[in-house]
């Protein structure tokens, strides 16, 4: 790709943006050691090969949803194509919620029935207070934010809400609260948890035909799929 190229996409993303969104900040192409970066504004965007921006027809829409999220000033004008944006994430977001739930009831009974404590387990959507929502001309709205908190036993609670990531599959949700609630636990517990019946082992989270499940890292035994681990995976003295 010759420089031309970039210069070219660069123009015409920067015309867009003055029709579409009423905005005329400087647009150039400069060089790094990286590679060409199109600047516009205060934003600085790497563009080409191993970039977000690979070809010059790439570069409008990826400026576009940059100037939309990240522009300091503001997006310029607000766009149909950005409330959709945000309405997605929403729904995305709190579609999650049910998959986080389950995950978390499989691993409070993995728990309370191999320890006795019992453990719940908080998920709510937030509007997130992410400093993407500088002072702007045009305030955007706010994004949402998942988060979850963790409380050991009846009276447990009022703790603080962690932000977590929007899982695809009970897997990864099971994996997220794991990592999330991991020191709470342990503190909880006083050591960790689950472990191997058999070695001196904490049990890792696997994957098997879409169900998360309980293996050892020892000999690759499956203990049980999370939620329905028998008694004998505490602490050891
Ligand atoms: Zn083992």
């Amino acid at each position: 790709m010759t420089d031309d190229g970039w210069h070219r996409a660069a123009a015409a993303a920067a015309r867009r943006l003055r029709s579409e969104r009423g905005l005329d900040d400087r647009c150039v192409v400069t060089a790094s050691f990286r590679g060409p970066v199109v600047c516009f504004g205060d934003l600085h965007l790497p563009v080409g090969p191993g970039t977000d921006v690979a070809a010059p027809e790439d570069l409008h829409a990826v400026l576009d949803e940059a100037v939309a999220w990240e522009r300091a000033a503001g997006p310029g004008r607000w766009l149909p194509r950005d409330q959709e944006t945000v309405d997605r994430l929403w729904t995305e977001a709190t579609a999650s919620v049910p998959l986080y739930r389950l995950a978390g009831q499989l691993l409070a009974a993995d728990l309370e029935r191999t320890t006795r404590q019992s453990l719940t387990w908080t998920v709510t959507v937030t509007a997130s207070s992410e400093p993407q929502y500088l002072p702007a001309a045009v305030p955007r709205p706010p994004l949402p934010t998942i988060g979850v908190e963790l409380a050991f036993g009846p009276d447990g609670g009022g703790g603080y809400s962690v932000p977590v990531l929007e899982p695809l599959t009970l897997t990864e949700a099971v994996s997220e609260l794991l990592y999330v609630g991991e020191d709470d636990i342990i503190e909880e517990l006083w050591g960790r948890w689950p472990l191997c019946a058999s070695h001196v082992a904490e049990l890792v989270l696997d994957e098997q035909e879409g169900t998360p499940v309980w293996a050892c890292p020892v000999d690759q035994r499956i203990w049980s799929p999370v939620g329905r681990l028998g008694p004998g995976h505490i602490q050891r003295d």
